[in-house]
């Protein structure tokens, strides 16, 4: 399998928490390599353009509100197969489904403040890479 990269949010929820070290050290054990990070507090317009493709979703207004709260750790992870690694490692969107020992089973408090994000794809990852990092930023 190839080398990808990915974009990795942990988002208000996990940073008020103090998670973000239990949450890297997952994706490292897990064979990730944190390869750009950054803490942000995103405003309400960069949050609507990063979930423009959730838009028409009733749960849009909520989500956006949710993702401009507080500050969010924002990462691109590499790593042979990384897209579907991470997803692997996160768990299923809803806590209540997600597989024992994932971060979304163990810290998500619900479907909508489920801790971290995860890019689907590789055209999503590479986009929404870019619209949170220069290439100069990310140190392979
Ligand atoms: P993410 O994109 O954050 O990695 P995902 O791909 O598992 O998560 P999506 O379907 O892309 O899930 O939804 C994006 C985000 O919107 C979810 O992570 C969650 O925070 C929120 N969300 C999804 N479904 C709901 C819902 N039914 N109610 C409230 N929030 C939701
Ligand atoms: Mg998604």
């Amino acid at each position: 399998m190839a080398t990808e990269r990915t974009l990795s949010i942990i988002k208000p929820d996990g940073t008020q928490r103090n998670l973000t070290g239990k949450i890297n050290a997952r994706f490292e054990d897990a064979g990730l390599r944190i390869v750009a990070q950054k803490r942000i507090w995103m405003s309400r317009k960069q949050a609507e353009g990063f979930y423009a493709v959730h838009a028409a979703r009733p749960f849009f207004g909520e989500l956006c509100d949710f993702m401009c709260s507080g500050p969010v750790v924002v990462q691109v992870l590499e790593g042979e197969g990384a897209i579907a690694k991470n997803r692997e490692v996160m768990g299923a969107t809803d806590p209540k489904k997600a597989a024992p020992g994932t971060i979304r089973a163990d810290f998500a408090l619900s479907i909508g403040e489920n801790t971290v994000h995860g890019s689907d794809a590789p055209e999503t990852a590479a986009n929404e890479i870019a619209y949170f990092f220069a290439q100069t930023e990310i140190v392979g």
